[in-house]
């Protein structure tokens, strides 16, 4: 990015998308002095040929701009320790996307550019973007929050598409964000430790919409649909507000009702809707939650100009996310499930709606209010199957409401959860970890959880037979 060429910024935040903001500022002839708190991060900028230096003892004055890592809090429950340093000097605060939307803005007409915010189903929603825009031959690069920083894609060009997953914090240090297409999912009072209330966390999210030429905005929650009133409202000239529904129809706009996805334009009749695609036998986008993810991946593909065919085909050929609802094996009649990205209460309660016959493994690292609230789809379980250090807190909620077992570790309870799915009467009996909990009593993370899970889950045969 040559935004700051011949210039001199600070860095702070040397993890994966810090380093990548790096070399790219020093590639487009730009001065970086970097620092990091850890020293981890440190040594690996030394070994890239990033030049460090003590932010806390440098004069800002000469500093263009402070590059921040959106690890780190600018403003709740306090600054990090550089930002009241940049203030003083009057220097901007900007993440790895500003520089991408100044670079895109200087060598393209404003190239394609999709930017994907919301407090749930933010990835689901970009990948699958991205998938239906690549099954129909489109050049697409996918990255921001999932996957790679948007820095290390391949550059903007007018007939290439970023596909782009906006977290509030990177939102909030990107003020020039103008995305083509701006989807703003769906709104609920979470992650707001980040900034303080929840009036301010709407007013972040709000900016990626605000910001763009086509506005999807979800009508589902009274957060998203008071935003997309006022957008509409307040519309530039050229810009388009378009309401999009996971739930219901609508006299206008994108909507998902039971299991077809549908466009209506405004001020036609209903038999006038268009169909853009059929989400019965989508295995990657079962449960009502991806009705709302897809809905907006149509609106996405449709707003591109893709065939309603191409769209479609995109949701129907969709592979799935790793760790979220993914198929990871069967066994004659069972079928296993990862969702080992359900680290609390309310993730796991998507895919115990989606499923019927399940033997449910859950626990791991407790957090507040542990299983109680799913009681309500206790039907739905056959039996449970506890690992970690939740099980006795876990075991007291089962405890006359479900059969449940104590198994301790994530293999025992695979091996235990495959027998008795077996040995039971149901027609497709469904093996899933939904844990409900975070993973760190006894994995890295919730991917090496989900990771152990699909090990354990292509070992079973071989087990299952030595047992006879
Ligand atoms: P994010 O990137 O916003 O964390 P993901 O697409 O990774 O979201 O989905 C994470 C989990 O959130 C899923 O496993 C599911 O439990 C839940 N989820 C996904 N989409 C939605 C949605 N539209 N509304 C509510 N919950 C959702």
């Amino acid at each position: 990015v040559t935004t700051f060429k011949g210039k001199t910024v600070a860095l702070f935040g040397l993890g994966g998308s810090g380093l990548s903001t790096a070399k790219a500022l020093i590639a487009g002839g730009a001065q970086v002095c970097a620092w990091d708190d850890g020293e981890a991060g440190r040594l690996k900028a030394v070994a890239q040929g990033v030049p460090l230096e003590d932010l806390s003892q440098s004069d800002w004055s000469r500093f263009s701009a402070l590059i921040l890592t959106p690890g780190v809090p600018l403003t709740h429950p306090e600054p990090h320790w550089t930002v009241p340093l940049a203030r003083a000097a009057g220097v901007e605060i900007i993440g790895d996307i500003e520089l991408f939307c100044r670079e895109r803005a200087a060598q393209t007409g404003g190239s394609p550019f999709i930017a994907i915010t919301g407090t749930n189903g933010k990835s689901t929603t970009t990948a699958l973007i991205a998938h239906i825009l690549r099954e129909a031959g489109r050049d697409v690069q996918l990255g921001g929050n999932i996957g790679v920083p948007i820095l290390d894609l391949e550059p903007p060009s007018d007939e290439r598409i970023h596909v782009i997953e906006c977290s509030s914090f990177q939102i909030d240090l990107t003020p020039s964000l103008n995305p083509t297409i701006g989807i703003l999912i769906n709104l609920t009072p979470d992650h707001i430790d980040r900034h303080g209330t929840m009036e301010n966390y709407a007013a972040v999210k709000e900016r990626l919409v605000a910001g763009a030429e086509v506005a999807l905005v979800g009508v589902d929650d009274a957060y998203t649909h008071a935003i997309g009133a006022r957008l509409a409202a307040n519309a530039r000239e050229g810009q388009r507000v378009v309401p999009v529904s996971g739930a219901r129809a609508l006299d206008w706009g994108f909507y998902a009702e039971k299991g077809e996805v549908y466009f209506r334009e405004q001020g036609h009749p209903p038999e006038e809707a268009e169909l853009l695609g059929v989400l019965t036998g989508a295995r990657a986008l079962r449960g009502a939650h991806n009705a709302q993810n897809a809905a907006f991946a149509a609106a996405a593909g449709w707003e591109c100009g893709l065939e309603d065919e191409e769209i479609a085909r995109g949701l129907q050929s969709y592979p799935g996310l790793p760790h979220r609802m993914e198929e990871v094996g069967r066994i004659e009649r069972a079928l296993f499930v990862n969702d080992s990205k359900a680290t609390n209460a309310d993730a796991a309660e998507k895919a115990l709606a989606s499923f019927a016959d399940i033997y449910w493994i859950i626990g791991g690292k407790p957090k507040e209010g542990g299983i109680e609230p799913l009681r309500g789809y206790f039907s739905r379980i056959r039996k449970a199957y506890l690992i970690g250090a939740a099980s006795d807190d876990f075991a007291r909620t089962l405890e006359g409401a479900l059969p449940y077992e104590h198994c301790e570790t994530l293999d025992v309870a695979t091996f235990r959860a495959a027998c008795d799915a077996l040995a039971g009467d149901a027609a497709e009996p469904i093996v899933l970890l939904s844990p409900a909990c975070a993973s760190y009593d006894q994995f890295p993370n919730f991917e090496a959880r989900g990771d152990a899970f699909r090990k354990h889950v292509q070992g079973l045969p071989t087990k299952l037979s030595a047992r006879g």
